[in-house]
């Protein structure tokens, strides 16, 4: 069974230790960037089945679960990002490679396992330093509290990651490219990522002397959570050492955890996610008056206010109120499984286009992504219940049909998807359109407690 590839040559042992850090620096070393495995989209099959297995056992559990209108929020941050990488390459790589050519100090050895452990602890490092920044300069907490945003806590969490983000990062890891080479530093960035997935899980809750050691669940929750005992501690990637070491370790207690923003975003809406405390900024700079305040608005903590401490005062954040209240906008059981059917779609295709889009042209793959782009934005608004919603989501399944119909009389194939499923894909899409010209209309059902 372990041995049975999965996915290319990943076989389900070898996929499961990926998650856990646990790989040797034997098979996980190379001489140039380019030959460094895919880590991440590899991991896509353990991801979704460790998302499964995590609902059934938090079924299983009496846990709290993964809500759809959640789930779907993270799983669109997760394209966002991924999609401006196929745009502007890996940030991360692309700066490093450019210091590491031209100002690299030491040359370390690719094939040694002491260059493998060094940059193991020295990625994490300076991890910490740039979740530290993230979360006390409010510019950079603008582009990471798309992270936070979420007010549920389980594996789908992780995968809500900000479009900014990693062109930040970047910059925190240019120190390591004065010695350790590009590949090394490739390899780690991705496990580091990784890692970080199993952690965001109510499932485990104490993994004993480990807690001394690495980034735990139990440890990652308190990171997580709203309450005024969680905020801005336990900062590590991989380890917790590093907010042992610089003061801003804290462990979990008996008080239940609220999770999500101080201040709730309240909307399913992925762009708005991405976008929202920028415009909170924005408004908040003209706002203030004095050329310091100002520049306090932007480099202080997003809970600074003028006279009050660099990160604010810890009076002014909320008590949490019992029971927990959570946005809960949603669908009707006809408006799920149709944004299901065709989120499945969407992300079949979206792997595909990962996959061919070096067969592809530049127009082509800016097209597709825009396109991909408008269709999440509009399920977004179909779970927010905005009036508009059923008029994006025709515009949408017409604009297919037309592209498609236009596509077909030039005898092109569309690129994305495989001939033997574009009938099946046909027959959804003029099904929907039928659909929202009858206007057939959504029912909501609003906030519920837990
Ligand atoms: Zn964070
Ligand atoms: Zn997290």
């Amino acid at each position: 069974m372990d041995n049975t590839p999965l996915l290319g040559n990943v076989t389900l042992l070898q996929g499961s230790r990926r998650f856990f850090f646990a790989v040797t620096p034997k098979e996980t070393s190379f001489s140039k960037p380019g030959d460094v495995p895919d880590y991440l989209n590899e991991a896509v099959p353990f991801f979704l089945g460790a998302i499964a297995l995590e609902y059934i056992l938090a079924f299983l559990a009496d846990l709290p679960r993964a809500r759809l209108n959640d789930a779907f929020s993270s799983v669109s941050a997760r394209v966002y990002s991924q999609l401006s990488r196929i745009i502007v390459l890996s940030a991360e790589l692309a700066l490093y490679v450019f210091v590491y050519d031209n100002f690299h100090l030491v040359t370390l050895p690719w094939d040694s396992p002491w260059t493998w452990y060094f940059c193991l602890f020295g990625v994490d490092f300076f991890y910490y330093w740039f979740h530290r920044a993230a979360h006390e300069i409010n510019i950079l907490w603008a582009a990471h509290q798309v992270h936070h945003s979420s007010e549920d806590y389980n594996l789908t969490t992780a995968l809500r990651q900000s479009v900014v983000q990693q062109y930040i990062t970047s910059i925190f890891y240019v120190p390591l490219a004065l010695a350790v080479p590009p590949s090394i530093f490739w390899v780690h960035v991705q496990f580091n990522l990784l890692y970080q997935f199993w952690i965001h899980t109510e499932i485990v809750r104490c993994l004993g002397p480990l807690e001394y050691i690495f980034n735990t669940p139990s440890h990652h929750r308190v990171h997580h959570g709203r309450n005024p005992y969680c905020i801005d501690k336990n900062y590590g990637g991989t380890f917790i050492i590093w907010d042992r070491i610089f003061g801003t370790f804290q462990a979990e207690t008996s008080e239940k955890i609220a999770y999500g923003l101080v201040h709730p975003l309240a909307s399913w809406d992925p762009i708005w996610t991405q976008l929202c405390h920028f415009s909170h900024i924005w408004k908040t700079f003209w706002e203030t008056s004095g050329v310091s305040n100002k520049l306090s608005v932007i480099c202080k903590g997003p809970g600074w206010t003028p006279g009050s401490p660099r990160l604010g005062d810890p009076a002014d954040l909320p008590e949490i109120e019992y029971p927990i209240q959570k946005y809960d906008n949603s669908l009707s059981f006809c408006g799920t499984m149709y944004v299901l059917v065709h989120f499945a779609a969407a992300i079949v295709a979206y792997q595909l286009l990962i996959a061919r889009k070096m067969e592809m042209t530049q127009l082509h793959v800016l097209g597709v992504i825009s396109y991909f782009l408008y269709t999440i934005s509009s399920f977004g608004a179909l779970f927010d219940n905005k009036w508009y919603a059923q008029y994006m989501e025709l515009f949408r399944c017409l604009l297919f049909l037309i592209v498609d119909l236009f596509l077909s009389s030039q005898n092109l194939d569309t690129g994305v998807l495989p001939s033997k499923y574009i009938g099946m894909i046909r027959g959804i899409f003029i099904a929907s359109a039928l659909f929202w010209i009858t206007g057939s209309f959504m029912s909501t059902k609003n906030t519920k407690t837990e």
